[in-house]
């Protein structure tokens, strides 16, 4: 059956497409600002279903055990979304504003993909390890670990890489056995609404496994946190908002898995080439203006070479103007709101207030009046202790700062409350390695490299997080131990 914006106004609880109580919400597409479709609007009283399903799909259904089941249903529904695949690209592009190309890789593709490999790490895991005997107070016992899920899943997501996010959260989770309540954000529901209706129509998915609650009302999110019927909430968004995720769940004392923000460093040393390493630096905070929390948003040069850094990063970003994202070749689409919007442009007037200089960009692109677009922006003239140096813009806005070498780069990308990503340009392999090892942030990328995979554990130092996801790191967040002893 084909997937139009009107199969996307549904909630998923317990196994059934409903519509929500509150009535339904307006999507918009950021790149035309034109109102495409409606969402459901749940309530309280629907997430309240949702966690109540959700609790009873876990505790009275074999679904934690029956790893198989679980592996046949994760491929079938990573089978049955991909069948869907121009579909999703179409209504993705129009409520995400994603550039197209990145729809085959982490806006679509990659992703639902990748629910293959969290089915092959429920049939291939170690779930039981013999830990042989041992005399505790004298007495043989024979020991055992038993891994087992979790139990309910509360999974809030942000709207930057929908998709990504949600199966990065959903796919271990269910691989492990936990049951999930999802809830995305207000400005992509259908993403997450879409999927919602796959599994109804097209899985086997037992009721009550997966529920997706749509809404525009933040205080769902809370409701995850703070239910006793949820045992763990996985959280992607906002450092501010993961605080208070983590305080919320602290009343019921669930675990809590955090990815959050980052303001990542991309590190060139005196040795690198200056010009292919700015070219990177620019392609990488146009892609999805600037919208993702592993982007490197600082560019820390050589000060013997920042003439030369500053005058390679500006023509890269003139070739990388703001554009249409159904087009194949743009990189950089619009923001996804003009709240968000908003917030991007007062920090580049912050940047003019704190004395830096706008080497290229600044404003709305001219040939663009509608959208919720800006202009791909390279500030200079500040250092690190600047406001738009410490804080996450999210935005397609670049601030590039000096260093007095390797050392210095190395403190300069630490100052910082965030500890996400990063990325080294040299050519000396000792030199490289002394800065991987001395940033602290959960990934790097050297000369380019490109660490995304559904095998490589990704989250944050500091304020970028607690936990890992993807990887077997991330399957094992949806896990418990249990230690078994019987006299031997
Ligand atoms: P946000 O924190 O505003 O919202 C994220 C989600 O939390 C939404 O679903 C929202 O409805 C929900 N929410 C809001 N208030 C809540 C509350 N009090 N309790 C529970 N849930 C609540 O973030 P956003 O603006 O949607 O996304 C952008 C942010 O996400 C950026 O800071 C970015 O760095 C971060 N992010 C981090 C990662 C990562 O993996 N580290 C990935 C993508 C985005």
């Amino acid at each position: 059956m084909p997937l139009r914006p009107e199969s996307a106004s549904d909630l998923l609880i317990d196994g059934k497409l409903t519509p929500g109580s509150g009535g339904v919400f307006d999507v918009v597409n950021p790149a035309t600002e034109e109102v495409i479709g409606q969402a459901a609007e749940a309530t309280a009283a629907d997430m309240d279903a949702a966690i109540a399903a959700a609790r009873t799909a876990f505790d009275t259904t074999d679904w934690s055990r029956d790893h198989a089941f679980r592996a046949r249903c994760l491929r079938q529904l990573r089978d049955a979304l991909l069948a869907h695949a121009d579909e999703f690209r179409e209504l993705t592009i129009a409520e995400v504003g994603c550039p197209s190309f990145l729809t085959h890789g982490p806006q679509f593709e990659g992703p639902v993909t990748d629910l293959g490999y969290f089915a092959d790490l429920a049939e291939s895991y170690e779930w039981t390890r013999d830990l042989g005997t041992a005399k505790p107070m004298g007495i043989k016992n024979h020991r055992e670990l038993r891994s087992e899920a979790i139990g309910v899943v509360g999974a809030i997501t942000p709207w930057n890489f929908p998709h990504q996010i949600n199966f990065a959260k959903i796919g271990p989770a269910l691989a492990a056995g936990c049951t999930v309540v999802l809830k995305p954000a207000p400005d992509t529901p259908w993403c997450a609404a879409l999927v919602g209706k796959v599994v109804a129509e097209e899985t086997d998915f037992p009721p009550g496994v997966l529920n997706i609650v749509t809404s525009t009302d933040h205080r769902l999110g809370e409701q995850l946190s703070t239910d006793p019927r949820v045992d763990l909430v996985s959280f992607t968004g906002s450092t501010a908002t993961g605080k208070k995720v983590m305080a919320a769940a602290s009343e019921s004392l669930k675990k809590v898995f955090l990815e959050l923000g980052g303001k990542s460093a991309f590190i060139v040393l005196d040795d690198a080439d200056i010009g292919s390493a700015c070219a990177m630096a620019a392609f990488n905070v146009v892609t999805h203006a600037g919208q993702g929390c592993a982007i490197t948003t600082r560019l820390v040069v050589p000060r013997t070479a920042l003439d030369e850094a500053i005058t390679a990063t500006r023509d890269a970003l003139a070739g990388l103007p703001a554009g249409d994202p159904t087009s194949s070749g743009t990189i950089c689409g619009p923001l996804i709101s003009e709240r968000q919007r908003q917030r991007v442009e007062s920090y580049i007037e912050l940047a003019k207030q704190e004395g830096g200089t706008i080497e290229i960009g600044g404003g709305r692109p001219n040939d663009k009046p509608k959208g919720f677009f800006v202009e791909p922006t390279l500030i200079s003239g500040l250092d690190n202790s600047a406001r738009v140096a410490q804080e996450e813009i999210f935005g397609p806005v670049l601030v590039i700062i000096a260093h007095d070498g390797d050392d210095d780069a190395i403190r300069i990308a630490n100052d910082s409350p965030y500890g996400l990503s990063g990325m080294v340009y040299g050519t000396d392999e000792d030199r490289i390695n002394k800065v991987v090892n001395g940033v602290r942030t959960g990934t790097m990328g050297v000369n380019g490299g490109i660490w995304y995979s559904a095998d490589v554990p990704f989250g944050g130092y500091k304020q970028s997080g607690i936990g890992r996801e993807m990887g077997v790191a991330g399957f094992e967040e949806y896990l418990e131990t249990k230690a078994v002893a019987r006299p031997a």
